[in-house]
């Protein structure tokens, strides 16, 4: 035996050995739709530990641990849900359903404003595992409730409240956080003034950090909220999303094309903006957000909600405290029931949750949520279709069926049956566009040195199953779902592993 062989021999023992201390798994017989925006093609795929190491049409040689066999299904980056409230969900019920049925692994979390210190966020994910990686903004309403206090917030902040606030946006940015989110149009952030938002948004550009924003008014007063993102994109010259863009002004349905216009013409005179979009056509907040002028008690403004703002017999509770038996009504039935009409009935209901609150001020459960139908299909699809937007669900587990079926949605009604775009246009929405906004260089596509964030996914059958009335049911077509080259989700259930992880801003 020569030398050279030797050696030879030598090395393939240290790298089967390598191999052998180390878990592979190969996939095979799939459709990769790889998180480019490009057409899908054939591969075989290796996984070792968490990471992706091989993609190549030959079968690479290797002692391998397990073989999947794809059946010709497509194989997909693992999605990244850019505005989630499903963390709460991934505590309680670590199957974490509501996200690895949809095919999510990764969500956004600290969205509209409301967020947890990185620090605590750091610990717990130590001490409590979960199913998707997670990545946090941090929320302008959680920085006003330190420096104001949290029953003080309805007024504009001081200059010493907000530099207090900037000092810790500031801390927080250096320990990963990914930016900014406000959540303008809610109580908690509405009274802050335009000068208080910039000021916070420059110390998050000045940290490479993102701006999000649930705007300060998706209703009458939307395109002044835009107008106030835009400048911010100018100013700070960072990137800046609309959180869950729609037009929920029935008197302006049929103008996404106009929105658009004007956030293009933003982006021609190079502002950075763009969106995330859930495809429903109702959201789920609370029962105030129908005030856009938080005049709740006066019967002109709940008149004009009920006629241009929601369709009250078909937005229903999706919580009420007070009244239990009001969840799953809409607010026409509760009005009937009430003998009032869909507006003295929406009044009601706030004083009667407001009421509650201060009557139970420990009460630590949510009160009240409504799903509001609230726009229109055509302009969903529009905002949906527009290559600046990235796919979220907003959802949360239990409330709007959202929680359980934005992505699959996507790719079961929007993508096969009203065939919007292409199936690897709608992925590259869900995965490498979201990997490319949030700066997540190694995830989001399939790639040797990526992280094994993966979907198996079957195009022919994809759908989400979840309603209004059902809003937990599992979607169809999830076949099987990776999370850092970990099983999470097989056969309709999950496998009952936590390999998620926090990924912080680098
Ligand atoms: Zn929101």
């Amino acid at each position: 035996m020569t030398i050279s062989r030797l050696l030879l021999l030598f090395l393939c023992v240290l790298f089967s050995k390598h191999l052998l201390s180390q878990k592979i798994t190969l996939i095979h017989n799939v459709n990769i739709v790889d998180g480019n925006a490009k057409p899908a093609y054939k591969a075989f795929v290796l996984i070792q530990d968490s990471k992706i190491i091989y993609i190549g049409s030959k079968k690479p040689n290797a002692s391998i641990d397990l073989v999947i066999d794809g059946k010709g299904k497509i194989l997909a980056p693992g999605f990244i849900d850019s505005h989630s409230h499903h963390f709460g969900d991934l505590n309680k019920n670590k199957a974490g359903l509501s996200t690895s049925s949809q095919g999510i692994t990764t969500i956004v979390i600290g969205q509209d404003g409301n967020s947890y210190p990185m620090d605590s966020l750091t610990k717990w994910m130590q001490a409590n595992p979960v199913v998707s990686n997670v990545a946090s903004y941090t929320g302008q309403s959680s920085l006003r409730e330190i420096a104001m206090g949290e029953n003080d917030l309805y007024r504009n902040a001081t200059a010493k409240e907000i530099d207090q606030m900037k000092s810790i946006l500031a801390l927080e940015l250096e320990k990963g956080s990914l930016g900014l989110s406000t959540g303008l149009e809610y109580e908690a952030s509405f009274y802050s003034s335009k000068q208080e938002v910039l000021d916070l948004a420059k110390v998050t550009a000045a940290h490479d950090g993102l701006y999000t924003s649930h705007i300060r008014s998706e209703d009458l007063h939307m395109d002044e909220a835009i107008e106030e993102i835009i400048e911010i994109g100018r100013q700070t010259k960072m990137p800046v999303q609309v959180s869950h863009i729609k037009i929920a002004n029935q008197l302006n349905w049929g103008t996404a094309n106009l929105i658009l216009k004007k956030l293009d013409d933003a982006r021609k005179a190079g502002i950075n903006i763009s969106a995330d979009i859930y495809p429903y056509t109702f959201w789920n907040s609370t029962l105030r957000v129908l005030f856009p002028g938080k005049d709740f008690d006066n019967l002109a403004s709940a008149e004009m909600a009920t006629k241009q703002l929601f369709d009250p017999s078909a937005s229903y509770l999706m919580q009420y405290a007070p009244i239990p038996s009001y969840k799953g009504k809409s607010v026409t039935e509760i009005g009937i029931e009430r003998n009032e009409s869909p507006a003295q009935a929406l009044m009601s209901l706030i004083k009667i949750a407001e009421d509650f609150k201060n009557a139970n001020p420990n009460y630590t459960g949510g009160i009240e949520a409504i799903a509001g139908k609230a726009m229109s299909e055509e302009d969903v699809k529009v905002f949906m279709a527009w290559p600046e937007a990235i796919i979220c669900s907003d959802g949360n587990a239990g409330g709007h069926p959202r929680g359980y079926g934005a992505f699959t949605r996507v790719l079961g009604k929007y993508v096969r049956e009203e065939k919007l775009m292409p199936i690897e246009k709608a992925i590259y929405k869900m995965t490498g566009q979201s990997a490319d906004f949030f700066g997540f260089k190694d995830r989001g596509r399939i790639a040797v040195g990526h992280y094994a964030d993966l979907v198996l996914l079957d195009p022919n059958t994809v759908i989400d199953q979840a309603n209004i009335k059902n809003s937990n049911a599992l979607s169809t077509g999830i076949d099987m779902v990776w999370v850092n080259g970990t099983i999470v989700y097989q056969a309709q259930k999950s496998t009952g592993k936590q390999p998620g992880v926090l990924i912080k801003r680098k």
